[in-house]
C-alpha cells in the first residue's frame, strides 16, 4: 500500500485513522500516497495554533517575521527538485507548468519577506490619518490595525498545491497569524511535503504552521471568533462555507476565491495584421494550454471585432495545432494532464454542454497522446469553441470548463463587448489588447468594477508584461460577484485580512504615542 502521509497538528506529526484516500498519478494511474484526517483532535489542533503559534508569532514583530519568510524561501529553494518530482507525479504537469506553482510560490514568499522588512520591529499598523473629534482638536481618532488573535484556516483548490498555500501563508505569517492549511485531497502531497520541510528546518514557531490532509470534516466546527478562513475552490463549496453554523455564529471573516469566466478583449481599432491581434492570439493559446487550462484566471471568453472573427479562429486554431499533449515526462510534450480522471470526465461533460450552444472551431482530441494511454491518462486536448451569436449563447457566459477550453465571440461595438464581458457577473481578470492608450484606459475603467484585475496590453509593453493569468503578489487577486468577492495579495494590502481594525479615540498625546511605534499603511 502507498505511504500514508501524516498531518502536522498540535506540533506533532499524526497519522489519520483508516486506509485513507489514495492520491494518483493522473498520467499513469499509479498510486502515489494516501491521506487521512480521520480521528484528529481538531479542537486541540486549533487551540494549540492560536495559543502557542499566535503568541510566538506576535512576539516577533513584523521585521523578524519577514526574516522568517526569508528563511522559508531558502528551505523551499533547497528542496525545489523534490517538489518538481512530486508535481510531475501528482499533478501531471510539465516543468514549465510546475514552475508556476512552485517558483511562483517561492517568489511570492520572497516578495513578502522584502515588503515586511520595511515594517520594522513593531506589532501594529496605523491606517490613514488621524481625525480631530472635538472643536479644539484635543480629542482625536486614529485607526490602527493589529494582528487577529485567531488562526487562519486555508482550504485550497487542487490546481495550485504550492502557490495556493504560500500566497496565503506569506501575508498571514507576516501579520503574525498562525496557519492551518487543508490542501485539496487530489494534490495534497506537495503542500504536505513543503510544510514538512519548513517545520523540520525549525524556522517557524511551534503551532505557527499546521497541515491537515484528507477530508475537511469538522474543520469549520473548530472555528472561533477572531479566526479567519481563506477558501479557494468552487462556488458550491464556497456557499457551504459561508453558511456554516460556526462561521455565522462567530462572525468568522471569510475570503472566497471561486470560479470565474474571465475574458480577453481585442479593441475595435485593431486589424488582423496589428501587433495587438498577434498578442491576443498568443495569450489566448497560452491561457488555454498552461496547466491544461486548470487556472482560475484562465481566459474562457475571447472577444474580437466582428470583422476579425474568422481570422482569430484561424490564428488561434493554427497555434493550438502545434500543442502536443501527453505524459509530461516526455520532453516533446507541451501540455500535460488534468489533475485526475474525475476532472477529465468533468471537462468532457463541460465540452458536451458547450457544444449545444457553440461551434467547435478547433478540436485537438483526434490527435494521439504522447506516451500516455488514453484509457488511463487524464489528458484532455484543447478545444476552441466559437459562437457568432454570443447574446443568445448564454452557456458560454455561465459555464466554466476547468480545462483547455475557451470560446471565441464577435462583438459589434465597444458597448456590446463590455456588455458581453459583464455577463460573467464578476471575474478575476480581464485582459484588453490595443494600441490606442486613451481607448485602453477607457475600457480598463469600464471593466474595473467587475474585475479584480484589468490586464492592459499594448505593443509598448509586449515583452515586459507578466501575462494575463499570472498572479503577481504586487496586484490584487480576487474578483467580485461570481468570482467570490475575495481579495488576496496586492502587496501589503493583503495584511488587512489578518488584522483587526480599531479606532483609538484619545487625547493628542496618546495618539502621538501610538504614532511613535507603528508604520503608516
Ligand atoms: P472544490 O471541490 O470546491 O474544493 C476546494 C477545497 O474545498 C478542497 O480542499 C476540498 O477538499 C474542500 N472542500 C470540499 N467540500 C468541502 C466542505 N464541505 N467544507 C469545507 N471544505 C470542503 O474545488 P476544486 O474542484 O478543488 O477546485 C476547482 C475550482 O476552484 C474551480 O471552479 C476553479 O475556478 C476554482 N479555483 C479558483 C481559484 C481562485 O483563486 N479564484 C483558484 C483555483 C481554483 P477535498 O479536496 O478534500 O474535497
Amino acid at each position: 500500500m502507498a505511504e500514508l502521509l501524516k498531518n502536522f497538528v498540535s506540533g506533532e506529526w499524526v497519522a489519520g485513522h483508516g486506509p485513507g484516500t489514495v492520491l494518483h498519478d493522473p498520467v499513469t494511474g499509479a498510486e502515489l500516497a494516501r491521506v487521512s484526517s480521520d480521528g484528529l483532535d481538531l479542537a486541540d489542533a486549533f487551540s494549540f495554533a492560536r495559543t502557542m503559534g499566535g503568541t510566538a508569532l506576535r512576539a516577533l514583530g513584523y521585521a523578524k517575521r519577514a526574516g522568517m519568510l526569508g528563511e522559508i524561501v531558502k528551505v523551499l529553494q533547497g528542496n525545489r527538485d523534490a517538489y518538481y518530482d512530486i508535481a510531475i507525479a501528482n499533478s501531471g504537469t510539465t516543468r514549465n507548468d510546475s514552475a508556476i506553482d512552485i517558483d511562483g510560490a517561492i517568489f511570492t514568499v520572497g516578495q513578502y519577506a522584502k515588503w515586511g522588512a520595511a515594517l520594522g520591529e513593531r506589532n501594529a499598523l496605523l491606517e490613514g490619518a488621524r481625525a480631530k473629534l472635538g472643536k479644539d482638536g484635543a480629542f482625536q481618532s486614529q485607526h490602527v490595525l493589529v494582528p487577529t488573535r485567531g488562526v487562519a484556516l486555508f482550504i485550497n483548490a487542487f490546481n495550485f498545491p504550492s502557490w495556493g498555500l504560500w500566497e496565503k501563508a506569506a501575508p498571514a505569517l507576516l501579520a503574525g497569524v498562525p496557519v492551518i492549511v487543508k490542501p485539496a485531497t487530489a494534490t495534497a502531497w506537495l503542500a504536505q511535503r513543503m510544510v514538512a520541510d519548513v517545520t523540520a528546518a525549525g524556522i517557524v514557531p511551534h503551532g505557527a504552521l499546521s497541515v491537515i490532509c484528507g477530508s475537511s470534516r469538522g474543520l469549520l466546527d473548530a472555528l472561533k471568533p477572531f479566526d479567519v478562513v481563506s477558501f479557494t475552490g468552487s462556488a458550491d463549496t464556497a456557499a457551504t462555507i459561508r453558511e456554516h453554523r460556526a462561521v455565522v455564529a462567530h462572525s468568522v471573516r471569510v475570503n472566497i476565491e471561486a470560479d470565474s469566466i474571465n475574458s480577453a478583449l481585442l479593441l475595435p481599432d485593431a486589424g488582423a495584421d496589428s501587433e495587438a491581434f498577434g498578442l491576443l492570439v498568443r495569450e489566448a493559446v497560452r491561457e488555454m494550454t498552461v496547466k491544461s487550462g486548470q487556472k482560475c484566471t484562465a481566459i474562457r471568453r475571447i472577444l474580437v471585432p466582428q470583422s476579425l472573427y474568422d481570422a482569430a479562429a484561424q490564428a488561434i486554431g493554427a497555434k493550438l495545432g502545434g500543442v502536443t499533449v501527453g505524459n509530461p515526462r516526455n520532453e516533446t510534450v507541451r501540455m500535460g494532464a488534468l489533475v485526475s480522471r474525475t476532472q477529465y470526465d468533468a471537462v468532457r461533460e463541460g465540452v458536451a454542454a458547450l457544444r449545444a450552444q457553440a461551434d467547435v472551431l478547433y478540436d485537438g482530441s483526434n490527435r494521439p497522446l504522447v506516451d500516455a494511454d488514453p484509457d488511463i491518462a487524464a489528458c484532455a486536448a484543447p478545444v476552441l469553441f466559437g459562437t457568432r451569436d454570443p447574446d443568445h449563447a448564454e452557456i458560454v457566459h455561465r459555464v466554466e470548463v476547468f480545462g483547455p477550453v475557451s470560446t471565441l465571440m464577435p462583438y459589434r461595438d465597444l458597448d456590446h463587448a463590455l456588455a458581453l464581458i459583464r455577463r460573467g457577473e464578476g471575474s478575476l481578470v480581464v485582459s484588453i489588447y490595443g494600441a490606442d492608450t486613451r481607448a485602453l484606459a477607457h475600457a480598463a475603467l469600464e471593466l474595473a468594477d467587475s474585475h479584480g484585475r484589468v490586464h492592459v496590453i499594448s505593443p509598448a509593453i509586449a515583452q515586459q508584461q507578466t501575462g494575463h493569468g499570472n498572479v503577481m503578489p504586487h496586484s490584487l487577486h480576487g474578483g467580485p460577484g461570481r468570482a467570490g468577492g475575495g481579495e488576496e495579495l496586492g502587496g501589503l494590502r493583503a495584511l488587512g485580512f489578518y488584522h483587526r481594525r480599531a479606532a483609538i479615540q484619545a487625547e493628542t498625546a496618546v495618539v502621538d504615542a501610538l504614532a511613535a511605534a507603528p508604520f503608516v499603511l
